[in-house]
């Protein structure tokens, strides 16, 4: 994205840092994520944002080798490099591929350690330091590849996932459960567009006991009813109380509780399928120990 930009490779290798540390790392499963194809990618995107894409990406080459500026700003948060159209398929990738591991029950349940972040990336549309919609894709995928009937999408960022909404609204086979803080960017989500959309907006300074008892009072009644087969989960750790992109106050106690409340979805309904792609998170070291907290329940650790 630039320099001094929050959405920067180090996320990744604090998150790796701190796994490899803590032990973590040792017992999971790694594995390298392929480029998505483009046919899964017009699951979730309108085809002729994808090309937009590869064509600015095409120009943004040719323009850095005429001696350009590295940087295409594509709004004033959201920027492409030479790199973000191969990153961006590769982190749509990996969900695709944790999707079909899943699937075909080499594991229980996968975490999408990537980026760019996917839940702001709308139909036809890049924003908020998002390009493609990993999480949408991946549940598309589901639907049309894997034939499920049913999907769940588990949003905790501290931001609206107003892409994710975009993309799944009014498809009665996904439901999309969300916290966010609001209003806040991206100033979306205070009302549901459509029956299978559940967005609970909380105000600045909103504390992880109350964010339990929404999941536990509001979440869990519409999961239950709804019963999915599979879950996919848009992991942000930007509500972590020592990040300062937002204002809401959960620990890594409140991601691990989140993360076991999810696990029992998964296991009553939907043979403990779960597919977790990292969202935002911004501040190292809560963002690591976090993604640590939500690895060591999702891997029984
Ligand atoms: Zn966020």
């Amino acid at each position: 994205m630039g320099p001094g930009h929050p959405e920067c490779p180090a996320r990744l290798d604090a998150i790796e840092d701190r796994l490899l540390v803590s032990g973590v790392s040792a017992a999971l499963d790694h594995r390298e994520a392929p480029l998505a194809s483009l046919a899964d990618i017009e699951l979730a995107h309108d085809r002729m944002h994808v090309a937009a894409l590869r064509g600015l990406s095409l120009r943004l080459v040719e323009e850095e080798d005429a001696g350009g500026s590295p940087y295409f700003q594509l709004d004033t948060d959201t920027a492409m490099n030479r790199h973000t159209w191969t990153a961006a398929l590769r982190a749509a990738g990996a969900a695709i591929e944790a999707t079909d591991a899943v699937m075909a029950g080499e594991l229980e349940n996968a975490f999408c350690s990537v980026r760019p972040p996917g839940h702001h990336a709308m139909r036809a549309k890049a924003m908020g330091f998002c390009f493609f919609n990993n999480v949408a894709i991946a549940a598309k995928y589901a639907l049309q590849r894997h034939n499920l009937k049913r999907v769940a999408v588990i949003d905790f960022d501290v931001h609206h996932g107003n892409g994710t909404e975009d993309i799944l609204a009014g498809d009665e086979r996904a439901l999309m459960v969300s916290i966010f803080q609001h209003p806040f960017y991206p100033y979306s989500g205070d009302q549901d567009p459509a029956p299978n959309m559940l967005n609970v907006p909380v105000p600045a300074y909103t504390k992880g006991m109350d964010v339990r008892e929404i999941v536990e009072m509001v979440w869990m009644p519409r999961l239950e009813a709804f019963k999915p087969e599979m879950i996919f989960v848009s992991a942000g750790f930007d509500a972590h109380r020592d990040d300062d992109m937002g204002q809401l106050g959960l620990t890594e106690q409140d991601y691990a509780w989140i993360t076991m409340r999810i696990k029992d979805i998964a296991r009553r309904f939907a043979n403990k399928r779960i597919v977790s792609c990292l969202e935002g998170g911004y501040m190292m070291g809560p963002l690591s120990r976090s993604v640590e907290a939500h690895l060591r329940v999702l891997a029984d650790l």
